[in-house]
């Protein structure tokens, strides 16, 4: 069950990015220092496929968990390209990012499909992390709050309260994710997260209350530590500033408030 209060998170997803070498390489850097922040925070790597089984071998006996980008909703079945949880959790997958916005954006993920991936994950006890925020335009028209509600309400509909305290949020903007964006400014995030917060314990008291829920979107070295003083931002999911060994570990002592 994923821990929210006593530990912050502070993940990375690869996205499509690293040869064997390298990644082999981030982990024996990462995993030499893990150690030292292990009590302090939570932590996780998302490589592509290929690379997590060669990256948990090094990073999850160092406590590092480490998981994947989608999963299917099928334990197996025709379903070419696909990759499902029973096959993750083999090659020591624990956790998996669902709803990422470049799959929306890209691959034609909806909410519906979001709730599919996150069920099929839940079977096989992969944590989904379920990746929610607006676009620009609906920041603009100040429809945002709604809009991520209908996100985390249908990806989290018909699940139990067991199931629901095992998903991770990441609260990802989609305007502030990637290249040339700017991370949201620490009250933008923090009434966002407010308002998931209230969304999840309206839908369950106790395991609403207990969910992570991770903040994403050009976070880096500057905005790491404001962010994380924001009461309901429970760890930071990074992607560019993390995706170098040391980029992680200076964010993870950032993280462990070193
Ligand atoms: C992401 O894509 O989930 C992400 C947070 O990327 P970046 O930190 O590079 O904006």
């Amino acid at each position: 069950m994923p821990d929210r209060r006593s530990r912050p998170w502070l993940g990375t997803g690869w996205k499509m990015t690293k040869t064997r070498a390298q990644a082999i390489e981030y982990a024996k850097i990462v995993a030499g220092e893990a150690p030292g922040f292990a009590d302090e925070i939570n932590t996780f790597v998302l490589p592509a496929y290929p690379l997590i089984e060669p990256v948990a071998r090094i990073l999850s006996p160092a406590g590092v968990q480490v998981g994947a980008q989608n999963v299917h909703w099928a334990d197996e079945g025709a379903f070419t390209g696909e990759v499902s949880a029973p096959m993750l959790t083999e090659i020591g997958a624990t956790l998996v990012s669902i709803g990422h916005a470049e799959r929306r954006a890209m691959f034609g993920e909806t909410n519906e499909t979001v709730r599919e991936r996150a069920v099929g994950a839940l079977r096989s006890g992969l944590t989904p992390l379920i990746c929610v925020g607006e676009p620009a335009e609906q920041r603009d028209a100040g429809t945002a709050v709604a809009f991520v509600r209908r996100q985390i309400e249908i990806a989290v509909t018909g699940l139990g309260s067991e199931d629901l305290a095992s998903i991770m949020i990441a609260y990802e903007p989609v305007w502030a994710i990637g290249e040339g964006s700017q991370a949201a400014s620490p009250p933008q995030a923090s009434e966002m997260h407010d308002a998931i917060r209230l969304m999840l314990m309206d839908i369950d008291p106790v395991s609403g209350a207990g969910i992570p829920i991770l903040y994403g979107g050009s976070v880096d070295e500057q905005s790491a530590s404001k962010l994380l003083s924001q009461a309901e931002i429970d760890g930071l999911f990074v992607g560019r500033a993390a995706w170098s060994a040391d980029g992680f570990l200076r964010l993870a002592r950032i993280a462990a408030g070193e």
